[in-house]
């Protein structure tokens, strides 16, 4: 990619990357028309809401320990976005000081403008909460009125002896939340990482919530590097050092490929480009490039002979009891791939698998390789949909298909299942399959799930969804024009 740190605004995913929101086919289709430049986003004639990506830019940033993130938007945008910042909130193991404040938009300032009342918001919360950076962001009714932020944070740049940085988060301007998530990255290797001065035994770690903190770093460890966390309880101080780092890698490709590129463009930090550490052969392939780029193999092959050695046993005797399950899922395209992979690995044939967006290159120009990996090792050509968390459309397909599992990353998505009376494993957590012990904590969930389905059957029994028999019928899974 040709990174631009001079414009403030990062272009969408839509635009940078091809990504849609619409299509529906099966695993090979889609990837020869990724590798030829073909695919294109199909509309639908009916829509529900969906997600915006404000949540994902102001979570990313509003997650760096000691910031204030002002946003300026309606209370009910400000409201929004709170969701992540109470996860993170929830998760994260230490405390820290960051604030999110809203500038509650009214009629009088969707009208008139309100820089004023931003810049007076920024005095207050210097004086108030003293913050290590203080970050401006727009919302549909900033950019609609055209209101100039960037003004603003030029103006109190200079001023203050900490970075003010704007964060242009208009939901309108993308369909795929995340989108956010590059606008925060950018705003971040645009005022906060600093050109290296020396390189250091650290590699950057992209990831949510960093629920699996002492676990990663004793893995590390036994490399010699320590993981630098983003941006979950990162510092200011320790964002600044980012372009010093041995590599970069990351939790979930769609969240760190804006990032990784461009720390590997800007200041030739490599990016380390593999399947996701989910599952054994994810763990291994994640964990072998990382071992090549710091010139550690020969400690790698230790490190993952040590974790077979503790948990593939188990592993391989539980195995058996999910042959045959069929599983539909229903996730994020960071995960629906690589969880797809996963489930195959350990048996569950995989009927049906929907994601929330699809960007049909990465920022390397290249096809994600979950799906590459997918389509060379899968042993059937799954059906695929793209669909921003349209739930009919799942409900519909879960109706038709009418599979053991559905997996899902969001609970709202998951609940319907359940409602449905299919049994349904919410992969909340980022690290819920991570490596060989995540796996087997994986099966455990999976035949926890299975062995008992009353609370399912009996939900189901009671429930009256808010879809037809007409909808249901319906062959067609996606309302396309
Ligand atoms: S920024 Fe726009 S899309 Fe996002 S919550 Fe506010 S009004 Fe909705």
């Amino acid at each position: 990619m040709k990174l631009n740190l001079n414009n403030s605004a990062v272009p969408t995913r839509e635009n940078r990357l091809g990504s849609i929101t619409g299509y529906v086919g099966d695993l090979n289709d889609l990837v020869d028309q990724s590798r030829n430049g073909t695919l294109k986003n199909r509309e639908r004639c009916f829509s529900q809401s969906s997600g915006c990506l404000s949540g994902c830019a102001i979570g990313m940033v509003a997650a760096i320990r000691d910031v204030a993130v002002i946003y300026h938007a309606p209370s009910g945008c400000t409201l929004y976005t709170t969701i992540l910042g109470d996860q993170l909130a929830t998760r994260i193991n230490t405390s820290y000081d960051t604030h999110l404040v809203g500038t509650d938009m009214n009629e009088s300032d969707t009208v008139f403008g309100a820089l004023d009342s931003v810049r007076d918001i920024v005095y207050k919360v210097k004086k108030q909460y003293n913050p290590k950076a203080i970050f401006i962001a727009s919302s549909c009714v900033t950019g609609v009125i055209g209101e100039d932020i960037d003004s603003v944070v030029e103006e109190l740049d200079e001023e203050f002896d900490i970075p003010v940085i704007a964060i242009h988060c208009e939901g309108f301007k993308s369909r795929i939340w995340a989108s956010g998530f590059d606008i925060g990255d950018h705003a971040v290797l645009q005022h906060l990482v600093k050109p290296p001065v020396e390189k250091r035994n650290v590699i950057n770690f992209k990831n949510f919530f960093e629920s699996e903190r002492p676990q990663i770093t004793e893995l590390f460890a036994k490399l010699g590097v320590t993981p630098q966390f983003l941006y979950a309880n990162s510092t200011v101080e320790e964002l600044s050092h980012l372009s010093e780092s041995l590599a970069t890698v990351c939790i979930c490709g769609t969240l760190g490929t804006y990032l990784g590129n461009g720390l590997e463009e800007l200041y030739g930090v490599p990016y380390v480009r593999t399947i996701n550490p989910m599952g054994m052969a994810g763990f291994d392939a994640w964990f072998r490039e990382i071992g090549r780029i710091i010139g550690k193999e020969p400690e790698v092959e230790a490190l993952l002979q040590e974790e077979r050695d503790k948990y593939l046993p188990e592993i391989e005797r539980l195995k058996p009891e999910l042959e045959g399950l069929t599983a539909v899922i229903g996730m994020g395209p960071g995960y629906t791939y690589e969880v797809a992979r996963v489930l195959q690995e350990l048996g569950i044939k995989v009927v049906w698998a929907a994601a929330w967006h699809y960007d049909y290159k990465y920022d390397n120009n290249e096809v994600p390789p979950a799906l590459d990996y997918l389509q060379n090792t899968s042993p059937n050509n799954i059906e695929l949909s793209v669909a921003d968390q349209q739930n009919f459309e799942i409900m519909n397909i879960l109706k038709q298909y009418n599979p053991d599992l559905y997996f899902s990353r969001h609970p709202g998505s998951t609940v319907w299942a359940i409602k449905h009376g299919i049994s349904a494993v919410y992969v909340a957590d980022e690290y819920m399959i991570f490596g060989y012990k995540g796996t087997l904590n994986f099966i455990r969930n999976i035949l926890d799930t299975v062995r008992n389905r009353s609370f399912e059957t009996n939900l189901a029994k009671r429930t009256k969804t808010p879809y037809t028999d007409w909808w249901y019928d319906q062959e067609n899974h996606i309302m396309m024009v």
